[in-house]
């Protein structure tokens, strides 16, 4: 068995680790490098996408290995340089962008196993964006070669454009049994569990800040079993998943372990968050607040927006969300059976899209909020909005109010700037904001108001420990040196690119 780490190797995010089980070959997670991206590009300057695989193949972002669509290669790039791979399965963790962001390059026939939470995730939230090659992960049009300058592709519009669809498995059944919903367009959903083409495998439901976040195991033939973890906490309200995953994956007696190291090498300031934590810090600062509420975290976090339906509940305000939250809600309930219709408003965004949006889920029954309700009662009323919402406020003209920042820390200067700009609004609407200030200039970040979606590092090595892996393999860890220090258990830290041959340990 080799294991061969081609992203996650040393750095946080871009998870794609290739497993060769002799005659069987997958992949855990194909996520965007981070690492890359964020040295090279911005938002308006990104990878070509009338090049195919050239400008990731040339940048490092993708392994030159022959598992990817044959409509993507110019004609410059000649699949010949792609060393041969087998890849008979890809085993999707959840529904982060450095996790599944570049799926869309794979061959349309490698079957997606992935939990039926993470497929109503992304099913969602790939139908509300615009999907480029890397994240087409339900379906595409097949790209074609340019006639004049075959280096070139494109995506036929006319009646000859060919479509493809992929294959999903997903880990559990689902409730609401739409077939609409599950097949798409040409995408093939089934469910599944234990073999997929000749892949004997588990999956575990594990806790992190992504709903739907799933561990798996696979199998060499009759013999060892290796585990991977994915992204993973204790601390949340799904902690307990976390637990029952290490108890299961132990008795597999695996080889070896896959695990995320992602605190390791961060500072460690203080008592750990929980979201228990986060929940009373927020209830009470809601409290205490004064006129409208705005409360701001992660889109897909949906722990944390159950967590401020609550506070809203106890606190008789009334949660407004955006239409775009409630398709992604909409989806989720499919899986969890939790609609949460009655808890909440729609709020009535004054743009041509959204106004017709707004009145579909109207007329489907969901309460709708229009700014001038907001306006006339603002004490009623909690928004759930960040930095790219605030342009709507201009339409209730708030006079002070609370705004919550329940979100993570700025990781790049993108995401400082946007912040910065956000304390802007924030004081010209004269908010009092939680979770976060400027302090001479620079942002600071009050503790309490989140919790990280990571394994803190005494639960890290209690799971470590509870698995008892014959071999530890840290990966989507900034410092893995470190990890090994630290490490209980015989780790082997891994170079990207490099097979790990599993028979020398
Ligand atoms: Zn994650």
């Amino acid at each position: 068995m080799d294991i061969t780490v081609y992203g996650g190797a040393g750095v946080v995010g871009g998870n794609k680790i290739h497993v060769d089980l002799g005659d069987r070959g997958l992949f855990f997670d194909f996520g965007e490098p981070f690492d890359v991206s964020k040295d090279y590009y911005t938002e308006y300057s990104k990878p070509r996408s009338g090049r195919g695989l050239w400008d990731y193949v040339r940048m490092g972002m993708l392994p030159a290995l022959d598992c990817y669509r044959p409509d993507l290669f110019p004609s410059d790039l000649p699949p010949s340089e792609m060393r041969p791979v087998r890849v008979d399965a890809l085993f999707l963790s959840h529904a982060h962008f450095d996790h599944y962001g570049q799926i869309g390059f794979l061959r349309q026939d490698i079957p997606i196993v992935a939990s039926p939470m993470t497929y109503a995730l992304l099913r969602t939230s790939s139908e509300m964006g615009r999907a480029g090659a890397p994240t087409e992960l339900f379906d595409h049009v097949v790209r074609e070669r340019k006639e004049e300058e075959p280096r070139v592709l494109f995506s036929p519009r006319t009646k000859e454009k060919q479509m493809r669809g992929r294959r999903w498995v997903l880990t559990g059944d689902v409730i609401d049994d739409d077939p609409q919903w599950k097949k798409g367009s040409l995408c093939d959903v089934s469910q599944g569990e234990g073999e997929i083409d000749g892949i004997e495998y588990r999956s575990f439901p594990v806790d992190h800040s992504v709903y739907g976040a799933t561990a798996f195991a696979v199998r060499r033939g009759e013999g060892d079993w290796l585990v991977y973890s994915g992204d993973l906490r204790m601390h949340g309200v799904n902690g307990e998943c976390t637990s029952r995953f290490a108890d299961s994956a132990r008795e597999l007696a695996p080889k070896a372990l896959i695990i995320e190291g992602t605190r390791i090498g961060r500072p460690i300031d203080g008592r750990e968050m929980t979201e228990a934590m986060v929940r009373e810090n927020c209830r009470a600062a809601v409290e205490a607040g004064k006129g409208l509420t705005i409360a701001d975290f992660s889109a897909n976090n949906f722990e944390r927006l159950d967590t401020f339906i609550d506070i809203a509940n106890t606190t008789g305000k009334r949660m407004v969300v955006t239409h775009k939250d409630v398709a992604l809600l909409e989806s989720i309930a499919k899986v969890d059976g939790n609609v949460r219709k009655d808890l909440l408003w729609v709020y009535r965004s004054l743009s041509p899209d959204d106004v017709s949006t707004v009145n579909d889920l109207q007329e489907k029954g969901w309460q709708v909020a229009d700014p001038q309700d907001v306006a006339r009662e603002p004490d009623e009323h909690m928004l759930c909005f960040s930095f790219f919402d605030m342009t709507k406020l201009l339409d209730i003209g708030p006079k002070g109010g609370t705004y919550v920042y329940s979100n993570s820390m700025a990781y790049d200067l993108k995401q400082m700037d946007n912040l910065q700009k956000l304390m802007n609004w924030i004081e010209l609407f004269g908010f009092n904001c939680r979770g976060l200030a400027l302090v001479d200039g620079k942002l600071d970040f009050e503790r309490g108001f989140h919790s990280s979606g990571h394994l803190s590092l005494d639960h890290l090595w209690q799971v470590v420990e509870r698995i008892s892996p014959e071999v530890v393999i840290p990966v989507h860890c900034p410092d893995p040196e470190r990890f090994r220090e630290l490490c209980p258990l015989r780790t082997v830290v891994p170079v990207k690119g490099q097979a790990i041959d599993m028979d020398l340990y």
